[in-house]
């Protein structure tokens, strides 16, 4: 009891000194395995992350790299843009020739949304092709698929729509190939924002709409947010106002999972782009006020400063229309891959408004003229022949790949179905063996336990007279004694011989002495009580123990014993009465010894003899 005492509170002892050490290696192994928690938690995983640094730090460089890849993974989902852009910074300040490819890719990836945040969409490319041959040469596929649907996305922004959408198909067949649902989803939520673009707002609500639904499912809290951003920006290309005026307020909801206020950019960026759309040009240069104040995206502000300039063109305020309008020029001259976008070109539509309400006619007619020039030549190079075919080729394999899963997912069903079937059969044909097995040890038990009994009752009855045998009789007279030692004193013996018995077996025959040795036997069953022990202990020959019994009441006992044999017919069809002679012991303290007793009764039969037989005789 004391040493398992002390075995366990050394094994607790130990539990707890191993503690700190497990949890420091345990974290440094989900710095690899984070992508979960931090998409779940992003908040909280970034807290959590902040505090390991100290433990990141004191473990090798590589330890130390992932930990800055999480960091940066969470500080862009948390919209802490410019923490993400210095940790991504730190980490390729490390990386060399040796770090593994799997952190290099990510990295690439990371500079891949910084580049194209501050509106380099070159470069971008680049790096997302970069972490793309990366991901391929590890074979990270989901990195891979994810990095694919992230360059797609990129082209859209830059209107190189068919290749955009090459890519993405990949993606999707890939993502599908892997059944990953997240995967699937970021997928889906570029899908809405390319069909965005092409202006077919129905597909786009359609696809983001399903990405919104995955995100809940996984009860990731940025990707939600994205997803219902997704929703009301098109809503807003819509022209369905009130719907996008909803969505971008859900979207502020939403967004409260990080503390960052910056990120509320966006959504006054879109109710302040809605407003003006809608013709609510008061509210709307207030709120694009607001959204322009918070210093978002470069060319994010570009968009506010055209709206701005539609807005203030209608409320006759056409100095600052033409500033805002400048600053809008300026952003995109910035941003070479812009130039040529409708987004670039809505800058000179709107500069001909402007020219128009100052009246200047001729200067507003060349500017539409070149705008619509442009944009004619821009909608065509979009919806060229080859674009349509991308198109429908597209929803065709997307029909194809939902339906080899849907036939792929029945037969999986069916050969679920068989496998339950065949498997519940089998559970039926074991329970049947089990219960045939249980029955059988059961019977071969009871079987064993009569066989058992019928031994011991062979191995200390008489088998003539069924009484108890000589064995258990002197067996049974020597345990009592020594197990009841206080009421040794009280227990007496009757030794009882059949008189005569020679001349029985010689007048009658063996069997009918058989028959007489039966019933004296029958005499004691008579006589004797329930606790008394009588059995035959040589030919004709008894011994009765009596426990709890003194002298006098034992030959009481051994009288009746003695007058009902005098009255019983003991030899069929004949008178001759058949007598015995009774010899009685008991413990004294002259006697304490069952040899001692034994000798004494046979003393006292054997007087019983000499006086004349048929009677009883107290030792
Ligand atoms: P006494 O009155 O002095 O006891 O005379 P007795 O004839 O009874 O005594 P003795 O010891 O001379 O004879 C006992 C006889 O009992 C001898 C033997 O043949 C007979 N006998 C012993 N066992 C059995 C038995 O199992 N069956 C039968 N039928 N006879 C037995
Ligand atoms: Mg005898
Ligand atoms: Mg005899």
């Amino acid at each position: 009891m004391k040493k398992a005492l002390q075995f366990y509170c050394a094994t607790l002892i130990i539990l707890l000194l191993s503690f700190p050490v497990a949890t420091i290696a345990d974290d440094r192994v989900n710095f690899i395995n984070m992508d979960h928690p931090i998409y779940l938690e992003p908040w909280q995983s970034y807290q959590k992350l902040v505090g390991l640094q100290l433990a990141a730090q004191s473990y090798d460089e590589l330890t130390y790299l992932w930990w800055l890849l999480r960091k940066a993974q969470a500080e862009n989902l948390i919209y802490f843009y410019d923490d993400f852009n210095r940790t991504v910074e730190q980490a390729n300040a490390l990386v060399n020739a040796k770090t593994p490819l799997a952190i290099q890719a990510r990295l690439s990836l990371f500079q891949g949304l910084i580049h194209r945040r501050q509106g380099n969409y070159r470069l971008s490319q680049e790096a997302l092709v970069k972490a793309l041959m990366q991901a391929k040469e590890v074979k990270l596929s989901s990195l891979y698929i994810f990095t694919k649907q992230e360059l797609a996305y990129t082209k859209t922004l830059t209107e190189i729509f068919d290749t955009s959408l090459d890519d993405i198909q990949e993606a999707y067949v890939e993502a599908f190939a892997i059944k990953d649902q997240f995967l699937i989803a970021s997928i889906n939520e570029t899908y809405g924002a390319i069909y965005g673009y092409l202006n077919d707002y129905k597909k786009s609500i359609e696809y983001y709409q399903r990405a919104f639904e995955a995100y809940q499912n996984l009860k990731y809290p940025a990707h939600i947010a994205e997803a219902i951003y997704g929703l009301a920006s098109t809503y807003r290309y819509w022209q369905k106002y009130d719907l996008a005026i909803e969505y971008f307020e859900k979207y502020k909801q939403q967004i409260g999972y990080t503390p960052n206020s910056n990120i509320s950019f966006f959504a006054t960026y879109g109710l302040g782009m809605t407003l003006a759309e809608k013709g609510d040009c008061l509210d709307a240069i207030a709120v694009i006020d607001e959204a322009l104040a918070l210093k978002g995206v470069i060319d994010y502000n570009a968009e506010l400063y055209k709206r701005k300039a539609s807005c203030l063109i209608t409320l006759a305020r056409l100095e600052e229309a033409e500033e805002a309008l400048f600053n809008a020029a300026n952003i995109f001259a910035d941003i070479p891959e812009l130039i040529g976008t409708t987004w670039q070109l809505e800058v000179i539509k709107i500069s001909s408004e402007l020219a128009y309400a100052r009246g200047q006619f001729g200067i507003s007619y060349g500017m539409l003229k070149q705008y619509h020039l442009e944009y004619t030549a821009l909608l065509l190079k979009n919806s060229s022949d080859r674009l349509l075919k991308v198109r429908a080729r597209m929803e065709g394999e997307r029909q194809q790949i939902a339906q080899n899963l849907a036939e792929k997912l029945s037969e999986v069903e069916m050969l679920e179905l068989e496998k339950r079937k065949n498997s519940s059969i089998l559970q039926i044909y074991f329970n049947i063996f089990i219960i045939c097995v249980i029955l059988i040890v059961l019977i071969v038990i009871a079987v064993q336990y009569r066989t058992n009994k019928k031994m011991h009752l062979l191995s200390i009855k008489d088998s003539l007279s069924g009484l108890f045998n000589r064995r258990y009789i002197f067996d049974y007279l020597h345990t009592a004694v020594l197990a009841s030692h206080p009421e040794k004193m009280k227990l007496s013996v009757i030794l009882i011989d059949i008189d005569d018995f020679k001349k029985v077996n010689d007048n009658y025959g063996h069997p009918i002495g058989d028959e007489v040795i039966r019933k004296i036997a029958a005499v004691g069953r008579d006589i004797f009580r329930q606790d008394d022990i009588f059995g035959r202990i040589g030919g004709e020959e008894f011994l009765c123990i009596l426990p709890r019994t003194n002298i006098i009441e034992a030959t009481k006992i051994a009288q009746r014993f003695l007058a009902l044999t005098n009255t019983s017919a003991m030899i069929k069809g004949h008178k001759d009465i058949v007598t015995v002679s009774i010899g009685i012991a008991a413990f004294s303290e002259q006697c304490q010894d069952v040899n001692q007793l034994y000798i004494n009764a046979d003393q006292a039969l054997y007087q019983a003899k000499h006086l004349g037989k048929n009677q009883v005789n107290v030792f």
